[in-house]
């Protein structure tokens, strides 16, 4: 493939932005990649700026979500329990805590696989 630019030239790379071919005269390097010089330079710096936000408001969130799951399996595991081992002396109120427990655990995974989900 020749430089779109200079058809006598061979391309040296690929503009990120127009995906065009660009010899050594044509191209420059922006943030590790290629990009048309004079031309394409600020769209390309932009298209990295966005993939860098995209990825670390996703992973903040992700980690969020996964607090939560750990956090709500945690305490759903706790309740759960005490409910189970208080069964035979509160009876009534022991069934209230394991059913809290199991609402805690439901909670717990949907907020694991919401945090998958931003992965
Ligand atoms: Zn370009
Ligand atoms: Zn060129």
């Amino acid at each position: 493939m020749n430089c779109f630019y200079h058809p006598d030239s061979p391309a040296i790379g690929l503009c990120k932005y127009c995906q065009r071919g660009l010899c050594s005269e044509c191209a420059v390097i922006v943030d590790d990649v290629v990009a048309c010089k004079n031309r394409h330079e600020n769209e390309v710096r932009q298209l990295g700026q966005l993939a860098a936000r995209n990825l670390f408001h996703s992973k903040r969130v992700s980690s969020a979500y996964m607090r939560n799951a750990i956090f709500y399996g945690l305490v759903g595991v706790l309740f759960a329990g005490f409910g189970l081992v208080q069964y035979q002396y509160l009876g009534l109120q022991a069934v209230f805590f394991m059913i809290l427990g199991l609402f805690l655990l439901y909670a717990a995974g949907a907020n694991y696989f919401e945090s998958r989900k931003h992965k």
